[in-house]
């Protein structure tokens, strides 16, 4: 059974599909891409595994599990978006124990967890910090370890990086492979950057107008690609 089932999918907004009959299955621990050009549905078919958003038809099952109808603080999934929303108003260490301390856990076991996620982002120096004194990529390692502390099943991430400058992307993509490969987290990853899909996924999912034109491994992606998007950005490289 897949860690993550999503089964006919749509969404609807007016008469326009966002997401169009989108099926796809995710093995546990793989990191899978969606990638296509802006306004191919990507952002709309995460929020809806999220539960940010709710299909017009459609399943959704985690570890074979029905979650279609389920707000977002009841699924196993955590989320990246682009603008991180950290709180300006408190240090690092809170901003990553805030959904711990919602869940009532042990001040000593918070500590550890907090401290565990800190050192797993490389900032295990930052608790301190006010997150006003951080970089845009120190930002979303914070982010990234607020996520990563409730230990979902699943992390979504919706172009994480896209606001960053190309040198700290290509960073902050090989620290979340390496992030991803030490946790073994199922991972959804959005992005316009076919060079980005390309060096990250086990698996890429070209998408256009809602629906999928292609699922394969990079290299086969890259090698036979069956998408303009795609095609052309390999055109451009050589
Ligand atoms: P992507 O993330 O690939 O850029 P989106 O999922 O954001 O694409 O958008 C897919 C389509 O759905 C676009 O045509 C967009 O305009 C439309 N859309 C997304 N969210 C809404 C919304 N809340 N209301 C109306 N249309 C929307
Ligand atoms: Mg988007």
């Amino acid at each position: 059974m897949a860690r993550l089932t999503i089964r006919n999918v749509s969404k609807t907004f007016g008469t326009s599909f966002a997401v169009r009959d989108f099926s796809l299955d995710v093995e546990d621990g793989e990191l899978v891409c969606l990638l296509g050009p802006s306004g191919s549905g990507k952002s709309t078919l995460l929020r809806m595994i999220g539960g940010f958003e709710q299909p017009s038809g459609g399943s959704i099952l985690i570890d074979a599990k029905d979650v279609t109808a389920l707000p977002p603080e009841k699924r196993p999934t955590g989320m990246v978006f682009q603008s991180h929303a950290l709180w300006t108003h408190m240090d690092v260490f809170n901003n990553i124990a805030f959904g711990l301390k919602l869940r009532r856990l042990p001040k000593a076991e918070i500590r550890e967890r907090v401290e565990n996620a800190l050192a797993l982002v490389g900032l295990a120096d930052y608790g301190r910090r006010m997150t006003t004194q951080l970089s845009g990529g120190q930002q979303q390692r914070v982010a990234l370890a607020r996520s990563l502390v409730l230990e979902p099943k699943i992390l979504l991430l919706d172009e994480p990086f896209a606001s960053l400058d190309q040198h700290l992307r290509e960073r902050l993509r090989e620290e979340v492979r390496d992030i991803q490969q030490r946790v073994g987290i199922t991972t959804l990853f959005v992005t316009h950057g076919q060079d980005e899909a390309l060096a990250l996924a086990d698996r890429i999912v070209v998408m256009r107008d809602g629906s999928t034109e292609q699922i394969a491994p990079p290299d086969i992606v890259y090698r036979e690609p069956q998408t303009e998007f795609v095609a052309g950005f390999i055109g451009s490289m050589n």
